[in-house]
């Protein structure tokens, strides 16, 4: 089964209204004849221009982060509506910034998925161990509780919509990234789980991104894996000329 190749980058705590707007258009004619999907998550003060920049393109604008409520007594969050009418279309969900920094539990986490489904933003829910985990051989058993307590109870329909990100946790931003072989591993378990919790069409058909110190020079060995369908990519998404050039190597699958 063909499957959607995705490039996202993750902005984080990064560039101006003004920087994110020069970016896009410099970015823009660059990756204009890339079949894979091109998703941008910028901070939410750049969402409305960085959205208004992509027009006309193939760029995707997205957010970091959302709350699970329609709105209220929710000092400094944001809500789904906010991120729609700012023009993002799609929300990063359970970043593992979010859950190790700001405590997100896999609780939390699920009622975000579960908005974000029901206002129509498509979500990237990031999964993955840490060292700690991974040294104590615990990887599997981590993702299948962040995959099986975020997907609980989700309509099957709203789960076609989601992708999944794998990210071990001692590969962001560390310049370490994970082998080939650990990630494609980790993707075929990410994979079985879906589909063990919905069915073999959806378990076939749902992304799965590898992120954790993405270049350009290491993005072909990810993406010429069977179960890995993109990238999420951060630091490397800073720049022009390293997110293009990710961009064009997983182009290369399609
Ligand atoms: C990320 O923040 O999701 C990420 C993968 O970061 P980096 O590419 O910098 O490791």
């Amino acid at each position: 089964m063909e499957r959607e190749i995705i490039v996202a980058g993750n902005w984080k705590m990064n560039k101006t209204i003004e920087e994110s707007v020069t970016f896009i258009k410099e970015l823009a004619p660059l990756i204009a004849t890339s079949r894979a999907s091109i998703f941008l998550a910028v901070p939410f003060t750049a969402i409305y221009a960085a959205s208004k920049a992509a027009e006309n393109s193939n760029i995707i604008i997205g957010g970091q982060n959302l709350h699970y409520e329609s709105e209220g007594a929710f000092t400094g969050e944001i809500s789904a509506l906010m991120l729609l009418d700012a023009g993002a279309e799609f929300v990063i969900i359970g970043h593992s910034e979010r859950r190790q920094i700001f405590k997100e539990s896999d609780e939390f986490i699920h009622k975000k998925l579960v908005k974000a489904l029901k206002d129509d933003l498509r979500p990237i829910l990031c999964v993955g161990e840490t060292l700690e985990e991974r040294e104590a051989k615990e990887t599997e058993v981590v993702l299948q509780r962040q995959l099986q307590k975020a997907l609980k109870g989700v309509p099957i329909e709203d789960l076609e919509k989601i992708i999944i990100a794998y990210e071990p946790v001692w590969a962001i931003g560390t310049g370490k990234s994970a082998t080939a072989e650990v990630a494609e591993k980790a993707h075929l378990f990410c994979r079985e789980q879906v589909r063990d919790l919905t069915n073999k069409v959806i378990g076939e058909k749902i992304p799965v991104l590898y992120g954790g110190s993405v270049k350009g020079e290491n993005a072909k060995q990810f993406i010429e894996q069977k179960n890995i369908d993109g990238v999420l990519v951060g630091g490397a998404s800073l720049q022009i000329k390293s997110f293009a050039e990710i961009v064009d190597k997983c182009s290369s699958k399609i």
